[in-house]
């Protein structure tokens, strides 16, 4: 007769770790891991989750890739709707990426070229996310890339330059293009000027006062808004 307990309600009591309950995403947790960036694990459950949403109305654009970790999230959610991403970035970084700079890395400056290349860097990351059929990048200033843009689009995140002239023009230039339905979402956004620089904030501020767009609640620094539907009447006047 077998006297040794079973080990079945021991094995059973055990916790599945962390990452597999929370990770919604699919996406490799090393990929993410080792991909350089400025995004926290919760600001990407968040894009994902948005862009989950948003992609099945059309296509999603971020402008400001960099080595691609918030490609990442939104990427993985487009390839799920067989939808695309654009993602707009020049690939010669922001001014405080730049060498000297707080937020210089020495691996994305190209010495033959003299200057700052994240291109190499974020191709890697598409290819080694599977996105290469569901990523368009498209290599230009913010401003040249929406001189002709005539498509709709889902969902826009913007996260590149973060002067108020750089901020500005991503703002004016791309949330127009948003679906009704559709969501904006901003990085950075800082209320207290003594955390961080005041631009992202400041076009946060335009789309929640202009009453085209719901404010939802942010995650981190990341601010999130929908697009009302078109002949939506608000019952008071938005926060100015
Ligand atoms: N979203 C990235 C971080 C982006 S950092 C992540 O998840 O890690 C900001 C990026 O914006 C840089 O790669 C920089 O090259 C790009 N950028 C800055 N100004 C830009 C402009 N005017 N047009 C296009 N890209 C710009
Ligand atoms: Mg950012």
């Amino acid at each position: 007769m077998n006297h040794h307990p079973s080990r079945e309600p021991e094995m059973a009591a055990v916790e599945t770790p962390d990452r597999e309950k929370t990770d919604v995403t699919g996406i490799d947790p090393a990929l993410i891991f080792r991909t350089k960036g400025f995004l926290e694990p919760a600001e990407g459950r968040r894009l994902f989750q948005v862009a989950l949403e948003a992609s099945r109305l059309g296509p999603c654009l971020e402008i400001g890739s960099y080595c691609g970790k918030s490609t990442l999230y939104i990427g993985a959610a487009c390839k799920k709707n067989h939808s695309t991403l654009f993602a707009v970035d020049h690939h010669e970084g922001s001014e405080e990426q730049q060498p000297g700079e707080g937020y210089f890395d020495p691996e994305t400056w190209d010495i033959r070229q003299g200057r700052m290349d994240t291109l190499p860097l974020f191709r890697q990351t598409l290819s080694d996310g599977g996105l290469l059929d569901t990523v368009v990048p498209v290599l230009a200033k913010s401003a040249v890339a929406a001189r002709h843009w005539a498509t709709p689009l889902s969902l826009v995140f913007i996260d590149g330059g973060h002067t108020f002239a750089a901020a500005f023009t991503d703002y004016s230039a791309w949330a127009g293009h948003i679906l009704p339905g559709g969501y904006l979402l901003i990085h950075d956004i800082f209320k207290d000027p003594a955390a961080g620089g005041q631009a992202p904030h400041y076009i946060y501020n335009l789309a929640a006062t202009s009453g085209l767009f719901a404010v939802l609640p942010m995650t981190g620094t990341l601010g999130v808004l929908r697009r009302r539907a078109c002949g939506e009447v608000l019952e008071s006047f938005p926060d100015a």
